[in-house]
């Protein structure tokens, strides 16, 4: 999958078809930019409107993701390809968010503990250590509420009894007891509480 063939493809697909990127982006309820953005291999077309777009552009899914007219007894195999390619990149894109929510978590926690320090053991005005103590409890809230979100949504949970794989809800994880990245939740497979770990695949 390459951005750039992508995009030059769509190009020229829709200058096959007579279409300006203005008439293209309004069918399809975007803004020029945006599709400026996929011509120049910038960004992809979001999945919500791809169906779409290959529909206007008389292509298929596969064709897109290629960014090439595919030959009929071609297509399962480089089906394949791009199936494979979109595994490999939705892996990539997990590890990335699973770094960053270490990198929000920690940064949110020292945050929190030295407005806290601060606001114990500095001298100031009563006032001023309740709204540092406010400040340092809702960048705290916040980070660690958005480091859980990523965790939830990245990759999958692996339950430790019948192995079964999948992304729980959000409360679920919120109410778990963790160890690290384990938690123990009820698994919607066997329905067993147990400990879940952290996988990317
Ligand atoms: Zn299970």
């Amino acid at each position: 999958m390459n951005q750039i063939e992508i995009g030059k493809f769509i190009s020229s697909k829709r200058k096959e078809k007579g279409l300006t990127q203005s008439l293209l982006a309004e069918k399809l309820g975007v803004s020029d930019r945006a599709v400026s953005k996929w011509e120049n291999g910038i960004s992809m077309p979001d999945y919500s409107i791809i169906t779409n777009l290959c529909e206007i552009l008389d292509i298929s899914i596969n064709e897109l993701f290629s960014g090439k007219t595919i030959d009929k007894k071609d297509s399962e195999k480089v089906l394949e390809e791009n199936l494979l390619e979109m595994t490999r990149l939705k892996e990539e894109k997990d590890k990335e968010l699973l770094r960053l929510e270490y990198v929000i978590g920690f940064t949110s926690s020292i945050t929190f503990l030295i407005l806290i320090y601060v606001a114990s053991y500095i001298e100031m005005e009563i006032i001023l250590r309740i709204i540092l103590i406010v400040i340092g409890s809702v960048i705290f809230a916040f980070g660690i509420s958005n480091a859980l979100k990523i965790e939830q949504t990245a990759g999958y949970y692996e339950c430790s009894k019948c192995h079964h794989k999948y992304i729980p809800t959000y409360s679920s994880v919120l109410w778990s007891r963790h160890m690290g990245r384990t938690r123990k939740m009820r698994c919607p497979n066997c329905n067993k509480k147990c400990w879940h770990k952290k996988v990317i695949r």
